[in-house]
């Protein structure tokens, strides 16, 4: 079968800002400019959660859409994958203009579903957004040069959320893995690693890990290299001994640390110490690399199934949506949390030719909308 390729620059240009919120466009203001103007803290980074996130991107989008008119913007839309996050974004901007929302994550095996609370459209197939466009025509919301939209790049417009975000994940595990193996060579141990990973990283340790996956790489390394024993670090948590991140790291720094792992205690403890919010930087370089090694990898003898399982993909249904509505003139923006390091190549493999992953080839893989 021959796959149809392409990249996300091919609909956004550099019209995209990764978690550091430094639009990769360089015609478009900067952070220091930005966080002037809005009185914000200079060593803040607003999450997507956070109000003044909105506040960000809509400055951004006002700039972005000085560069191709003189018309104002007027209106938004907002496309996502998580429930929680996406919503709260759509909220936040929405007190500024008009929006409307659509959030999917793909459930296969349930029957299909779609609903519409506050704005928002939420369905459990990305094929519904043929249905969030039939919504928006129903109540004539104008879709034309005054209109943005707010594409969300990370399991959205690729790894769609329950159809291909695992393959997303496993880039990030198997950074994780090589990491935490490359830092104990002979001494790893992947049975040990995986029984912490996949107990740390559940739902009721967010409390604990922020679900940080930095903070969770780091205590990975620290309990598989024996700088802090698994048990105790269970009873620690049970027994309200040990209860954030900070504790835990702070707890760290006061143990003999084993002298391979110095290295990399140190730099997480320092950039973690400056409030950075992606404190472990060699992990999300790998993650960059597991990322990219896994767009567009395999031949077109390859089975979608196999294609789906193995590769990440752009999302045909949002791709589609997005040159339909490129058409009419809307403004495409895409915006994800994933940080600049898992996302840009670090200068030497960028002198590689190495892309931004919004530049990266992929397979396009979904149902056609037939628009
Ligand atoms: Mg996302």
């Amino acid at each position: 079968m021959r796959y149809e390729r392409g990249t996300l620059h091919e609909l956004l240009g550099d019209f995209v800002v990764y978690r550091s919120l430094a639009p990769q466009d360089a015609r478009l203001p900067g952070q220091a400019e930005i966080w002037a103007e809005l009185g914000l803290p200079k060593s803040y980074l607003p999450r997507k959660a956070e109000a003044p996130y909105a506040q960000v991107i809509l400055r951004i989008l006002q700039a972005a859409q000085a560069l191709r008119t003189r018309a104002p913007l007027s209106r938004l839309l907002y496309i996502g994958d998580t429930k929680r996050n996406d919503a709260l974004t759509i909220a936040s901007l929405g007190k500024h203009l008009p929006i409307r929302g659509f959030i999917a994550a793909e459930a296969a095996g349930e029957p299909e579903k779609v609903e519409i609370q506050g704005g928002v459209m939420y369905a459990n197939r990305w094929e519904a957004l043929a249905d969030f466009l039939d919504w928006l025509h129903k109540e004539r919301y104008p879709l034309d040069d005054e209109t943005a939209l707010l594409l969300d790049l990370d399991k959205t417009a690729f790894g769609a959320r329950g159809r291909n975000s695992q393959v997303i994940d496993s880039a990030r595990v198997a950074a994780l893995r090589r990491t935490v193996e490359e830092a104990l060579g002979g001494a790893f141990d992947e049975q040990a690693f995986r029984t912490v990973y996949d107990e740390l990283n559940q739902e009721k340790y967010h409390g604990f890990t922020y679900d940080n996956q930095d903070f969770l790489a780091y205590i990975c390394l620290m309990v598989v290299g024996g700088a802090y024993e698994f048990s105790k670090l269970l009873s620690d948590l049970a027994a309200g001994r040990l209860r954030t991140f900070a504790d835990f790291i702070a707890a760290c720094a006061g143990r003999p640390i084993p002298k391979e792992l110095a290295p990399i205690h140190q730099e997480v403890y320092a950039s973690f110490r400056q409030g950075d919010p992606t404190p472990f930087k060699s992990f999300r370089r790998r993650e960059y690399e597991e990322t990219v090694a896994r767009m567009d990898s395999l031949p077109d003898e390859a089975t979608e199934e196999v294609v789906l399982a193995e590769e990440i993909v752009l999302t045909r249904e949002v791709i589609e949506l997005c040159r339909y509505l490129k058409g009419k003139g809307v403004l495409i923006f895409g915006l994800t949390d994933k940080p600049d390091e898992a996302s840009l190549p670090p200068p030497e493999l960028r002198a590689r030719g190495y892309p931004p992953l919004h530049r990266a080839r992929m397979k396009l893989l979904g149902t056609p909308l037939g628009l």
